[in-house]
């Protein structure tokens, strides 16, 4: 079933795990991820970054499509938007949820284009995460800048009315230059002060221990890429494509994602959250993590 950002993560702060969110480029690996999702019964969110796709528009008719006939909960989500236009690309696309980012600029404006996005997509049922500190590139890593402030974040949350926080406590995207140092500390911080759904992003080589930690601690929703991109690369390096198939390379694929995916849910405590929805003209339903 298609659902919100909102619905996912809500309830994954009050249940005290966190929900991957695997970037996806083509309908091939969405279906490997919810195909994951199912065997692991866990809910699962869909990263779209616009910068990776062609065709935001008719990918997003795709993959909602693919969402809605999941029997498990699925939101189909905008990562990295940076423009207006893009959001509204995303809308047009029927994604439930998108990211704004604006995390570069200072705080007085970082909060003014959140908002902006926030009174336009949320009459419309769409959620908005978005980012507070920067969580930088792995490539020229220093994990002490640009930190989440515990405190900034409670007021950014306040002020903008978003459904999910981005917080830099020492990841970054793509490869680590040197070793990644999380400020679990700060993270317990900043749950402390907001008690709200938070976001890690650049989770890949960052260790399944540090993971493991970060959603113990308080993160409710794991970006993955790069690790998920490994994966796929070893599995065809070590295959035997001597048929010469290009539907090998598709199967070989699908196989390294949906196993990947399937990991992450383990580890970030999703596998077995997925609930029923609730049908038409009943207000209660019991959900895995009231059993
Ligand atoms: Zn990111």
């Amino acid at each position: 079933m298609l659902v919100t950002l909102g619905e996912i993560l809500d309830r994954a702060n009050c249940g005290g795990f966190a929900v991957p969110a695997p970037n996806v480029f083509s309908d091939l690996d969405a279906r490997a991820c919810i195909e994951a999702a199912e065997e692991r019964r866990s809910p699962l969110i869909l990263d779209v970054a616009p910068k990776a796709v062609p065709d935001l528009v008719g990918l997003g008719g795709i993959l909602t499509a693919l969402a809605a006939k999941a029997s498990v909960p699925v939101a189909v989500h905008l990562d990295h938007g940076s423009s207006f236009q893009e959001v509204i690309q995303a809308v047009r696309g029927g994604f439930t949820s998108v990211m704004i980012d604006c995390s570069s600029l200072p705080y007085a404006e970082n909060t003014a284009r959140v908002r902006e996005v926030v009174e336009a997509v949320r009459p419309l049922g769409i959620s908005v995460e978005a980012e507070l500190g920067h969580v930088g590139q792995g490539a020229s890593y220093d994990g002490q800048r640009s930190l989440t402030d515990p405190e900034e974040a409670r007021r950014f949350m306040e002020e903008t009315g978003i459904s999910a926080l981005a917080v830099a406590i020492g990841t970054a995207h793509g490869t680590y230059a040197g070793e990644p140092k999380l400020d679990f500390d700060r993270l317990c911080r900043i749950k402390e002060l907001t008690r709200f759904p938070l976001v890690l992003h650049g989770s890949s080589g960052t260790g399944k221990d540090n993971i493991a930690k970060a959603c113990r601690m308080g993160i409710n929703k794991v970006n993955v890429c790069i690790d998920i991109l490994h994966s796929v690369s070893r599995a065809l390096q070590s295959a035997d494509l001597s048929g010469n198939s290009a539907y090998q390379v598709w199967e070989i694929a699908r196989t390294a994602v949906r196993t990947a995916a399937a990991e992450q849910m383990d580890l970030t405590g999703s596998a077995g959250k997925a609930w029923i929805p609730v049908p038409t003209g009943l207000t209660t339903v019991k959900t895995s993590m009231e059993e």
